[in-house]
């Protein structure tokens, strides 16, 4: 399959790698919209959020906790964690990832 994020995650495109671990790999954005914009994805392929929480909803969770350990790891005083769902809310690359953006105040409700 012709999966950016999966070949992200198997290192056959370079990113700036920040955690992983079995299920789960984090990485920067390479275009951050806050001082920190880390994307954290599964390793196995899914479209978006619904559909791995349907197959693999302990790794859904380990998104989660991957976030806060990075977040507690960069002192993040708060963040942002999103997933976009469909073209209209603005997912562009159909691998699921959980943006994590902090390091500044961010505003609300969002664009
Ligand atoms: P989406 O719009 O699907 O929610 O988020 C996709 C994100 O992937 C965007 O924030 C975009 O900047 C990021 N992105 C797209 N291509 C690449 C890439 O090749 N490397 C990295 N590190 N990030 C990417
Ligand atoms: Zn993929």
């Amino acid at each position: 399959m012709d999966c950016l994020f999966c070949k992200i995650s198997k290192g056959e495109i370079p990113a700036k790698e920040i955690y992983s671990n079995e299920s789960v790999f984090a990485f920067e954005d390479i275009n951050p919209q806050a001082p920190t914009h880390i994307l954290i994805i599964p390793k196995s392929h899914y479209e978006n959020a619904s559909s791995l929480a349907d197959a693999e909803p302990e790794v859904l969770a380990a998104l989660f906790k991957a976030a806060r350990e990075i977040a507690e790891s960069q002192k993040l005083a708060g963040y942002r964690s999103v997933f976009n769902t469909g073209a209209e809310a603005g997912q562009s690359v159909f691998h699921a990832h959980l943006h994590l953006i902090g390091g500044r105040a961010l505003s609300w409700p969002p664009g």
